[in-house]
Parts: structure tokens; sequence; C-alpha cells
């Protein structure tokens, strides 16, 4: 069966009877009461759409978001210029270029500011909520959706979308709820259902693969070194031909490495650690912060002003390098305890050196958890105008939201690209029934 095939008989053999019970006629149904539905179902409400539902399939809407950030919601990232901000997505990047140039954090911080949300922003750029608490940013969502008329059912499984006789759609529930509506969006986030539902529709899915992971690696030097936090680390990641790069904070921990940079670099190099099955090398440059010249210009420092002293008890770049980290190398490069500065051989300061400029791991696998939880992969970014979100296997069906072929990187980003793929979608829905577009 061709693509179209697909979708013919997707729309045509489940097409129902149009329902005259007005408590089962919307003019826009959101599935999926997450991040993306919510900002989808409110700004096509506060555009003055009448008759807007979302079914949420558990007890209660916006879960993620309340979980998010630690408790803190991470809600969206200082990077004003869209050109730089589709850096951030692995994938996404050049099709999102028009999408945040319509919505990009900016706007996301205007309009929580306007719904009383203010945004704070932490040194490193992420930006959360000023009390704090992911329940603030839930509580901005539910209050918006309640004061623009939105209404929300939850524990309303939608099990299957179809085209209905009126040329909308009929979405039915598990447990027999059928609710009919001239426009959809499917807003279910990772869930099985949702790209479920969205294939039925017609739609190719690209397979999941995990995203943001910490890396176990091969590296029993490390094990004492579990907890230290460094900053300026570059990470080298070789898998089969392809290489990925990355610099910031790590962290090492006790099955490897994790940390800001390192989640960033596993997000990037998803695909290609699921094709190899996650064996991989791992590079570190620990200083990279210093020039090779800078390294041997420290250690012949420690010769000179610290020759009496062991190679234990006095580090360079004491600053920087963690001494559990130091030890580690001394360990690793057979320094006995007693090893002064002063006679310490050529042998084992060139070991030392070349340690400090870069160690290589082998990777054994992904680790127990990242920060965030999201999943490469989803509905094809060509099959949607990621100008208005509509389907264009099938029109009148929009997406958003983590159902699509988009994740970012840890800082706010998932979160904005939800924002957007909403907004954009509610935008396009009321548009096209009240004939206004009232944001030009
Ligand atoms: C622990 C954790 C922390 C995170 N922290 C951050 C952070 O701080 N910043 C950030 O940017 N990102 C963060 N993320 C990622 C972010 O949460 C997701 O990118 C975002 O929630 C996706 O939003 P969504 O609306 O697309 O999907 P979701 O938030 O997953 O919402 C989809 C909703 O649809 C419902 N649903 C699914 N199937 C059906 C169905 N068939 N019928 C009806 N309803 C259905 C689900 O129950 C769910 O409520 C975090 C993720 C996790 C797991």
């Amino acid at each position: 069966m061709t693509d179209p095939d697909r979708r013919a008989s997707a729309t045509a053999t489940t097409a129902s009877p149009l329902s005259s019970d007005p408590q089962t006629q919307f003019d826009f149904l959101v599935v999926g009461g997450g991040a993306a539905g919510f900002m989808a179902a409110i700004t096509a409400a506060e555009q003055g759409l009448q008759r807007v539902l979302v079914l949420e399939a558990t007890p209660e809407p916006l879960s993620k978001v309340r979980l998010s950030g630690g408790g803190r919601c991470n809600v969206t990232h200082a990077c004003w210029d869209p050109t730089e901000l589709v850096g951030h997505y692995p994938r996404g990047q050049r099709p999102l270029r028009g999408p945040f140039s319509r919505f990009a954090s900016g706007d996301a911080v205007a309009w929580f500011a306007d719904r009383g949300l203010d945004l704070v922003e932490e040194d490193d750029g992420r930006m959360f909520p000023q009390a704090n608490r992911s329940s603030a940013v839930v509580n901005c969502l539910r209050q918006a959706a309640k004061r623009s008329g939105v209404q929300l059912i939850t524990g309303s499984a939608v099990q299957a979308v179809a085209g209905d006789i009126s040329g909308g759609f009929v979405a039915s529930c598990r447990g027999g709820g059928r609710f009919h509506a001239k426009r959809v969006l499917l807003a279910t986030g990772g869930h099985p259902s949702g790209r479920r539902l969205a294939g039925q529709l017609g739609h190719r899915l690209i397979p999941p693969v995990p995203s943001l992971f910490s890396l176990t690696l091969d590296a029993p030097q490390l094990l004492g070194c579990a907890g230290i936090a460094l900053d300026d680390v570059a990470l080298t990641l070789e898998v089969g031909d392809e290489r990925f790069h990355q610099v910031g904070r790590v962290l090492i921990t006790h099955w490897g490495l994790s940390g800001p940079a390192t989640l960033r670099l596993t997000a990037f190099a998803a695909r290609a650690l699921q094709a190899s099955r996650y064996r991989a090398t791992l590079s570190v440059s620990w200083c990279a912060g210093w020039s090779q010249g800078d390294l041997l210009a420290a250690l012949r420092n420690q010769r000179t002003q610290a020759a009496r002293r062991t190679l234990v008890a006095s580090r360079p770049l004491a600053a920087h390098l963690p001494r559990r980290l130091w030890i580690s190398m001394l360990e690793e490069v057979g320094v006995a305890a007693d090893q002064r500065w002063a006679d310490c051989p050529a042998k084992l300061e060139r070991g030392l050196f070349d340690r400090l400029q870069q160690c290589r791991y082998p990777v054994k696998g992904r680790g127990p958890f990242g920060e965030e939880f999201v999943t490469a992969g989803g509905v094809d970014l060509g099959e949607i105008n990621l100008a208005t979100m509509e389907s264009r296997c099938c029109p009148g069906l929009h997406l958003a939201g983590e159902l699509m072929d988009v994740d970012g990187v840890t800082g706010g980003f998932n979160f904005q690209h939800c924002w957007t793929s909403g907004w954009l979608a509610g935008q396009s829905v009321a548009e096209q029934l009240t004939g206004s577009d009232r944001t030009l």
C-alpha cells in the first residue's frame, strides 16, 4: 500500500456520522493535556474559538510540567536569536527557523508575563518561574485555559481519530466517549498511543531512540572521583566514523560521566550511538582551557616551586583540577606515594602531561538516567507544514510538541519547542475557523 492509499483508507473506512449532541461537538479538539496541548488550546480560545476541548488520558494534566526541572520547571532559555536557538536542537535545527521566527524564547517570556507569570534567568541562561516552583507554571496554564473557556476532560484516553461525514473528525476514547471536532491537534508527547494515532492517520514515524543520557564508561580509575563536577571540559565522542564534540560542565558519576556537556553530547550523537549499540570511545580533556604550553609550564612550575613536596601533596592547576582526579591520574601513571617533584622521572611527567591533555575511555553503554527524559524521533517533519503545524497528509489535523521529530538539549529548549508549536497550531486553527489572523 502506498502512503496516499494508507491515508485514504485511514480516513475513509472509519468515517462516522456527525453527532447532534452539543456536548460532543467542538471546534477544536486537543488530544493530550501537556505543555504543547495547553498552549494550543489557550491560544485558539483566546483568539475567539468558542468550543475548545482538551482530552487528557491521565487524571492530572500537565504532569510533566509539574515534574520538570527537578520540580522547578525550566520553562525556556534566554536565547533570543532564532538562528542561534535552532542550534540547540539535534533533531529540528534548520526546519525550526521558520517557527522560531514567529514565536521564540522572548515571545514565550512575554506570553507568560502577560498571564501573570514572571520568569527569571539564571547565570547559565536557563529560565525558571520567579516562584522557583513548577506548580506556578501549571497554575498559570490552567488559569489561562479556564479564563479563555477551554474545556478539559481528564481520564479520557483517545484510542482512534477518524474523519466524519462533515469533513471534520471524530475521536473515540477508551470507555466509549466520542467527540466530534472541526479540527484536531495531536499533542500526546512521547506516548506510544499518540504515535499510533498519527500512524493510523497516514504519517511516517521516525523510530524513537533515547536522547539526553549519561554515559557508562569502562573507567575503573574514575571510581574514586564520583561526585566531582568540573567546568570547561572538552569531550570528543568517536562512534564508528563519526565524531561529536562538546565543551562544558561534566559530572563524574559512579558509572561514568554525566552533566550538561555529556547530555548535549549524547543528544547530538543519539542516533549514531543507538546504531552502534552504545559502543564508542570518549576522549576527555579535563583541562581544555589550557594549551599544551600552559600544561607543560604548570608541570615545570611544580618541579621548581614544589620541588621538595610529593606529587600527591602538590598538584598543578590546583584551582581547577580536583585533588581526587589528580590522584587517579597519578595511580594510572604508576606514581609512588612518596615520589617528590624534584626527582620525578621524565617518563612519569610525560604520562601525566598526556593525561592532563586527554584521557580516553571506552563507552560501555547508556547511564541509568538523564536529566530531561526526551526521545528523539516522532512524526517526520517533512509531513508537517511548520508555519501552521498542520499535517500535509491529513488536512485539518495538527501536530505539536514532543510527538514531532524534534528534540532539544537540556536547558529549557524542549518546552520552548512545545510553546512554539502549540502557539502556531492554536493560531492556525483559530485563523482557519474564525477567518482572521489577529496577530497581524
Ligand atoms: C523528568 C523530566 C523533566 C523534564 N524537565 C524539563 C525542563 O525542565 N525543561 C524542558 O524544556 N523540558 C523538560 N523535560 C522535557 C519536557 O517535559 C517535554 O519535552 C514536554 O513535556 C513535552 O510536552 P508535550 O506537551 O509534547 O508532551 P507531554 O508533556 O508528554 O504531554 C502529553 C500529554 O498527552 C497525554 N496523552 C498521551 N496519549 C494520549 C491519548 N491517547 N489520549 C489522551 N491523552 C494522551 C499524556 O498523558 C500527557 O499528559 C523534562 C522531561 C522529564 C520527563
